[in-house]
């Protein structure tokens, strides 16, 4: 006879664990009890020494698919001579904030249940279980149990109810469990159609290319046939969005491969439970209209992840567009009345359901890299809010604010550190709410108290403001770029030193200027500026960022070109060339996302963007893969990249009516290998690649490439994005490791 107990640290609560336990020591006939305390599970068996250590071998291998297990602590106690096993209750102070798990994707049994005549949630779109359905969406407070849901408001009927309470069902409490009888509702609105008769109603009007906007689980899609070309004109026209890509939501893997190109490892992150957009090269002949995705050599697709959404997949018969049901740049509705509102002039229907959303959370999407692990260009439904290690654990609470531009917060409390879900660009004042609230809400869930407030050193983003005006906290300023280095460190568990090229579109730089184009060397405390891009005048300012015709000036000008400016006219494009002269509303910028812009515009391709990075997204997918030709693009002995030779290159290669996917790819490859070039100068192993720039999967597999083939260690930001989105949790990573330094 033998007793253990054992700690089980991880996701292991709220995702099916106490009862998962419950049953493996019921067949091993093992006695003792499991619980969940604020440190996670804490179990004892007692029995034949066979079968508690098959209990622990088992416990790992047989875990519940939402289950993460990052260690099992055992240690023998002695018997107690104990009868049955029991779940027992919380101690008092204990089911805090580990319990809120992500939103997760309908499980196989689920789905099973959804298309079987004879079981009781036959076609009920809101089918869920302890391993699948809303999570993080539907939560308003701790601790995680369905009176601190949005589900308060729906009764248990006596069948959920005895599901919600035995161990041995996979309902057991399952928070958002609910029927027919006791569930939310479907609406097609405007009119009186509820339920199945509601869900006939949007498959109609979808299949007779008409827009409906289908309440789903992080907020609304905008939902129409992606073929039809009138359909999808007509959304884009309605949205405002002239030309962002659209998602397009497909049955299954098999519908996927039909539009695009997809390896075994994509396709399973498709099928994901985080069920993210993936973002792959659109097949020649992929049966989706113009309209979809224009000027745009990749395809985001991604697979239903909510009961209703598999209920109007295998109705409709066929892919849908399905984008987040906003105006331009307002964060997505989710509340029913503003929703309502906002989504009338664009859709003919609404698909309503009474779940209420909390909080809003946009699809996440990843973009496939041939070679290397995928890019996480946006990191929301299904990764939040699961947390990240710190290297070095916070001493004081950290609240990090993040950067402007595809904002997100993160907060830290010891060795963990939350990141919110993206939020968008804080300049409207929708967005800026939803940030505030946001932050309040992971305050509490997560029992942060924020002693220490970190922010860019941006003066003018809103979300330093934010920062600068909380009481009662340290407020901590870190360097843009710095900050992108650090994320990439810490999420590898690394302090460095290490060298970072962090490319972006714009960062706040320590001498004031405008960086975007560095090398920095630096660890998790500091850094140093090792090199940057050669620096030329942003002409006009934001101006610049919107119309990349006028950085071709600025950038020609530099590079002593003789011939005539581009530009809608030759006035604004002397306009132009006398702000680069004079300096005039002109900082000088040394940022990569503008020389790609730049070069964007000299290809012809784009004079003016309608959301930021969108000329070098398409200068991108203009490269030919079969160029083999590369620009001069020499650094100095100081450091510097020096794009001139290149930008004249490009300028000359153009006039000369060279193909811009020549011109691209040569552009492309003497950025990479000027990159490897200054970093390889300066000895240090370890070198990070970071920054909205390298969402360019063309420029990052040729940097890496490069890099690794001199020898050099290349670490890329993996569980968050890139881009600014990386930033908050960067900030936080900073602030801990100065924190510890400073003891
Ligand atoms: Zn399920
Ligand atoms: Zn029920
Ligand atoms: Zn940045």
């Amino acid at each position: 006879m033998r007793r253990i107990r054992a700690r089980v640290e991880g996701t292991v609560q709220g995702v099916g664990f106490r009862p998962f336990v419950y049953r493996l020591a019921s067949e091993l006939d093992l006695a003792g009890f499991v619980l969940n305390d604020e440190r996670g599970v804490l179990l004892e068996v007692e029995g034949r020494e066979s079968a508690v250590d098959g209990f622990l071998r088992r416990l790992g291998e047989e875990a519940p698919p939402l289950a993460a297990i990052e260690a099992v602590r055992p240690q023998d106690v002695a018997p107690a001579g104990e009868r049955g096993f029991r779940i027992l209750a919380s101690p008092r102070g204990g089911e805090p904030a580990a319990l809120v798990s992500p939103d997760t994707a309908t499980c196989e049994d689920c789905l099973a249940e959804l298309f079987d005549p004879s079981d009781r949630r036959y076609r009920y779109p809101f089918v869920n279980c302890t391993n699948c359905g809303p999570r993080f969406t539907i939560v308003r407070g701790v601790p995680y149990d369905r009176p601190l849901t949005t589900m308060a408001e729906f009764e248990l009927c006596p069948r959920c109810a005895a599901e919600y309470e035995d161990p041995a069902d996979r309902r057991f409490h399952a928070q958002p469990n609910a029927c027919p009888e006791c569930g939310p509702t479907l609406r097609l609105l405007p009119g009186d159609d509820y339920g199945d008769e509601a869900l006939r109603g949007a498959v109609a009007a979808l299949r007779e290319e008409r827009i409906v906007a289908v309440k789903g689980i992080g907020g609304y899609h905008l939902a129409c046939l992606a073929a039809s070309e009138p359909a999808v004109a007509a959304l884009r026209a309605r949205k405002h969005r002239e030309d962002r890509p659209f998602a397009v939501m497909v049955r299954n893997a098999a519908a996927a491969r039909a539009l695009v190109a997809l390896t075994g490892e994509e396709a399973a992150l498709l099928a994901g439970r985080d069920s993210p957009i993936v973002l792959a090269p659109r097949l020649a002949d992929a049966p989706v209209a113009p309209s979809v995705a224009p000027r745009s050599a990749d395809l985001g697709v991604l697979l239903p992840y909510s009961p209703l959404h598999h209920l109007l997949l295998a109705e409709v018969g066929e892919p849908l567009v399905m984008t987040s049901g906003n105006v331009a740049d307002e964060p997505i509705a989710h509340e029913d009345a503003d929703a309502l509102e906002r989504l009338a002039g664009i859709a003919d229907l609404v698909l309503f359901h009474d779940r209420p959303i909390h909080t809003r959370t946009d699809d996440s999407v990843l973009r496939a890299v041939p070679g290397r692990r995928p890019l996480l260009m946006r990191r929301s439904r299904g990764f939040v809010p699961d947390s990240l290690a710190l290297p070095v654990p916070a001493r004081r609470d950290v609240l990090a604010c993040g950067a402007e531009l595809k904002s997100t917060f993160c907060v830290a409390k010891g060795a963990r550190a939350w990141v919110g879900h993206h939020i968008g660009d804080l300049k409207t004042f929708e967005v800026l709410q939803a940030f505030e609230a946001g932050i309040e809400h992971f305050e509490r869930l997560f029992a942060v108290v924020p002693e220490v407030v970190v922010h860019d050193e941006h003066p003018d983003y809103l979300s330093t403001r934010y920062a600068l005006a909380r009481e009662g906290v340290e407020a901590v300023a870190v360097q843009h770029h710095h900050a992108h280095l650090a994320a990439c460190l810490a999420e590898h568990g690394e302090t460095g030193p290490a060298v970072g090229a962090i490319y972006d579109g714009t960062g706040y730089g320590s001498d004031g200027t405008v960086w975007g184009g560095e090398l920095l060397v630096g660890d998790l405390v500091d850094f140093e500026r090792a090199g940057h891009l050669w620096p030329v005048r942003l002409p006009g300012g934001d101006r610049a960022v919107r119309q990349p015709w006028r950085m071709a000036c600025a950038w020609l000008l530099e590079a002593g070109w003789e011939g005539p400016l581009p530009g809608p006219d030759p006035r604004r494009s002397e306009q132009v060339a006398e702000l680069v002269r004079s300096g005039l509303s002109s900082p000088l910028t040394t940022s990569m996302g503008r020389l790609f812009d730049a070069v964007a515009a000299l290809c012809g391709l784009r004079d003016e963007v309608t959301y930021e990075g969108q000329a070098a997204v398409e200068l991108e997918a203009a490269v030919d893969p079969w160029e083999r030709g590369r620009y001069e693009l020499p650094v100095t002995a100081a450091g510097v990249l020096d794009a001139r030779p290149a930008v004249l290159a490009v300028a000359r290669d153009v006039a000369a009516g060279a193909p811009p996917g020549a011109v691209s790819a040569r552009f492309h490859a003497a950025v990479a290998a000027a990159t490897a070039e200054a970093v390889s100068r300066i000895g240090l192993g370890t070198v990070v690649l970071s920054g909205g720039v390298f969402q360019n999967r063309t420029l990052l597999a040729a940097t890496a490439g490069a890099l690794e083939a001199r020898g050099r260690r290349v670490l890329v930001p993996e569980r968050l994005p890139p881009n600014d989105g990386g930033v908050s949790y960067g900030q936080a990573a900073v602030a801990a490791a100065r924190g510890e330094e400073r003891r």
